[in-house]
């Protein structure tokens, strides 16, 4: 590695719409910090949150600090879907290797039950919900897709069931789906609320220090050397024996997985509750969630409380936000995506829409393990990173302190390098131009 990289702060963009702006305030600590620590984990997401609870409990009275550029729930973590899936999903179905998807199955599973248990333990209020989640397919295209998934799911014997347009219509009180599959061990949240919650309650060995971007980073004395940048602007170095880099998307910046991470944005929106009088006229159920059978397709939800959440597009985001345009547009085909399902529901305002940024491989390879001596990190979800960062979280803390166990083995099996990318701006061009064809190709799925 290079001596000093100077990473870029994560922008200061629009942040998710589960809840208000206003409720994104830092969580951590304001006090002086040490100028040292046994394990720094860079970023507050779901991975450098699992990292540092688990460090909090297996590795002694080490001095653990999780930094986070912004405040907690701000970034991916906070602002995505919140689908806790425990099946193999989207590129994990590529492959019909039995054993690798039984190993990524144990994984999610492992990974949801340990989520579950820590949030019941701390009361975390993240409408945690058991409900189990659709895939549907909306012409021709998505129930032949619907056709491969049903045979995944017979071949690795996981349980499902099958809707038609009625069933569809029965749970999402629309009749734009013709086909859905539903299986029960997904999990749906609100993610914002998970990951602060989280965050507001890290075992006593773990300092949060937030909106305090990391600057500087590099090799030093046998460790490494951190520069943060608080609030204040003072500038404050840090020198830790291990590092966890849970920067997702931003690793490259860092100085490692260069040009191997696409930093893509997706968009989404979500709209105030529903009156008492629209869910009287609302001929579906609360409470459920559905993923596209094609992979650019519509992510919806319909919350507890009556919110519909939407999420599609993709594009390249080489400075890891949208333009203020690209988030108008999106917004306006959020509200066509959804007047098209629910017309009657026209009048419902959209209160919020956003992008966040998810990184993508180009072989689809996740990576975990150790970049460096005493350096790990796990990266490259794909977009599907909520489960699989929890696993990897609590496993990168694991590796370090040489926990060794079926899941360690099970991660190590299923994660693999990314490969190399063209530099920019041709990677954005290309793959700018493959994502709209993926999106036009999807059609009416979208
Ligand atoms: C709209 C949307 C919907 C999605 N829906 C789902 C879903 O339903 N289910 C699912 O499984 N996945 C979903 N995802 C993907 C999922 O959100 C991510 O894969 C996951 O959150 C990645 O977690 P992470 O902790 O590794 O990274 P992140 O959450 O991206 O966290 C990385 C952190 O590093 C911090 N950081 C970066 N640089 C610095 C620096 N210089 N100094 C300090 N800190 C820094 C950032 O501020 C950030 O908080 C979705 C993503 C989006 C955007």
């Amino acid at each position: 590695m290079p001596s000093y990289q100077t990473p870029i702060t994560p922008p200061l963009d629009t942040p998710g719409g589960w809840h208000s702006a206003d409720e994104l305030f830092p969580l951590g600590t304001e006090a002086t910090l040490p100028g040292t620590c046994d394990w720094l984990v860079i970023g507050g997401g779901i991975t450098g949150l699992s990292a540092a609870t688990r460090l909090g409990e297996v590795a002694g009275n080490d001095r653990v600090l999780l930094v986070d550029a912004r405040p907690i729930g701000w970034g991916a973590s906070g602002r995505n879907s919140g689908f806790l899936l425990d099946l193999p999903h989207k590129f994990d179905l590529e492959t019909r290797d039995k054993d690798r998807l039984t190993r990524i199955m144990d994984l999610n599973r492992a990974a949801i039950d340990q989520m579950r248990a820590r949030t019941q333990e701390l009361s975390i209020n993240c409408d945690w919900s058991d409900c189990g989640k659709l895939q549907g397919a909306v012409k021709e295209r998505g129930t032949g897709m619907i056709r491969s998934y049903v045979e995944a799911l017979d071949w690795l014997g996981a349980s499902y069931e099958l809707l038609d347009r009625d069933g569809c219509a029965e749970v999402m009180g629309t009749r734009h789906y013709a086909a859905s599959v539903f299986t029960p061990g997904s999990v749906l949240v609100d993610p914002m609320a998970m990951v602060r919650g989280l965050a507001a309650n890290l075992p006593q060995t773990v300092t949060l220090v937030d909106d305090t971007p990391v600057v500087r980073f590099g090799k030093a004395r046998g460790g490494y050397v951190a520069q943060l940048r608080r609030s204040s602007g003072e500038l404050v170095d840090i020198e830790a024996r291990n590092v966890i880099l849970a920067t997702d998307p931003y690793t490259g910046q860092f100085g490692y997985m260069k040009s191997r991470i696409l930093p893509t944005i997706t968009f989404a929106s979500i709209t105030r509750p529903l009156t008492a009088g629209e869910k009287a006229r609302y001929k579906g159920r609360m409470n459920w969630g559905l993923t596209p059978a094609d992979a650019a397709g519509t992510t919806l939800r319909m919350t507890a409380e009556g919110r519909l959440l939407i999420r599609n597009h993709y594009a390249a985001a080489p400075h890891f936000c949208g333009e203020d345009h690209d988030l108008a547009t999106a917004r306006r085909a959020h509200r066509s995506g959804l007047d098209k399902r629910w017309p009657d529901f026209a009048n419902v305002p959209i209160s919020a829409t956003w992008g966040g940024v998810v990184s993508l491989s180009g072989n689809h390879q996740t990576f975990f393990g150790a970049l460096d001596e005493r350096l790990y990190s796990a990266n490259c979800y794909n977009g599907v990173g909520l489960t699989r960062g929890w696993s990897a979280g609590r496993l990168l803390a694991d590796l370090g302190t040489g926990i060794k166990s079926q899941a360690l083995d099970d991660i190590q099996a299923v994660s693999g390098k990314p490969n190399r990318l063209p530099p920019d701006p041709l990677l954005s061009v290309g793959a700018n131009a493959r994502l709209r064809l993926a999106q036009w190709q999807a059609g009416a799925e979208v």
